[in-house]
């Protein structure tokens, strides 16, 4: 079914990254060869089961997880109920929101983090270490207001987002209808007040719940088309790189702007773009 009008089918789409998680303080923890990242991949494991828990107590009768931290292989999708499914490593398209389409009723961002230069927000980035700052249409975004945007180009709403309270509050000033649900509060790049964990979970279910209750009253995140997408980059060299792009355009040393069809047009070149930094990287040139 289209949109978000009430059935006995729902279906729900979490999006759940790491660095919003309870606990995590400091991006040490969140990659495979770090010695916390064990434990990091269970407390966010642990957050996902609430969240799934909760989403289906609101209604939700299919459920499908999106691992969108990093590699995307960090969820334990063995200790999540056996009808969930889970869009595992690095799908080619739509990133972390690999996996969404009409037919979904409810998007959820679980475990979400602030935009990159956001006050005190703890591991605040906006995708990679490549980007300063991204607009679309001249609103400023972070990873919460980019999966927002796609979710609502195929008409889904966003519901609820759990993690960093000043993720929370960004989601909210775009979407204010939405549950928040702050697992922390991120006062410093590498510091947070966080939750105990079982606590954090006790939250996200019972806010997944309300939120699916609710999903009647939440509208999606709509970016008119044509959209503008404009890219500042944290080195000029990768605004050099990325203007090679056709219909790119250079705006300033470290900026670009890209007029798009739509959001998910706008995405496959921000992606792309992210891509053609990193492989800047590998050449040792950044
Ligand atoms: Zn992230």
């Amino acid at each position: 079914m289209v949109g978000n009008t009430l059935t006995d089918s729902m279906k729900a789409h979490l999006t759940v990254d790491m660095e919003g998680i309870a606990g995590i303080a400091h991006e040490d923890q969140t990659e495979a060869k770090d010695a916390d990242f064990a434990r990091a991949r269970k407390l966010m494991t642990d957050e996902v089961r609430a969240a799934i828990e909760g989403a289906k107590a609101g209604g939700a009768k299919e459920v499908v997880v999106c691992d969108a931290h990093d590699t995307g292989r960090n969820i334990l999708f063995e200790e999540l109920d056996s009808d969930v499914v889970v869009i595992e490593g690095t799908p080619y398209d739509l990133g972390m929101m690999a996996g969404i389409s009409e037919e979904f009723d409810a998007s959820f961002q679980i475990g979400y983090h602030a935009m990159r230069d956001t006050h005190a927000g703890t591991i605040g980035h906006t995708y990679t270490y490549a980007f300063a700052k991204l607009r679309l249409n001249g609103v400023l975004l972070g990873e919460s207001g980019l999966s927002a945007a796609i979710a609502g180009h195929f008409g889904v709403p966003v519901v609820m987002v759990s993690g960093d309270l000043h993720a929370v509050k960004q989601a909210q000033a775009l979407m204010p209808k939405i549950v928040g649900v702050p697992t922390k509060e991120g006062i410093g790049l590498y510091g947070v007040k966080t939750l105990n964990p079982r606590k954090a979970c006790e939250d996200i279910r019972s806010g997944a719940e309300e939120a699916m209750r609710r999903v009647g009253e939440m509208k999606p995140y709509v970016v008119d088309a044509p959209v503008t997408m404009e890219v500042d980059f944290t080195r000029t060299i990768m605004a050099q790189r990325c203007a090679q792009m056709p219909m790119v355009e250079r705006t300033d040393d470290k900026s670009v702007k890209y007029q798009a069809k739509d959001v998910v047009d706008a995405f496959r070149v921000f992606d792309a773009m992210s891509m053609i930094c990193s492989a800047a990287r590998g050449e040792g040139l950044l």
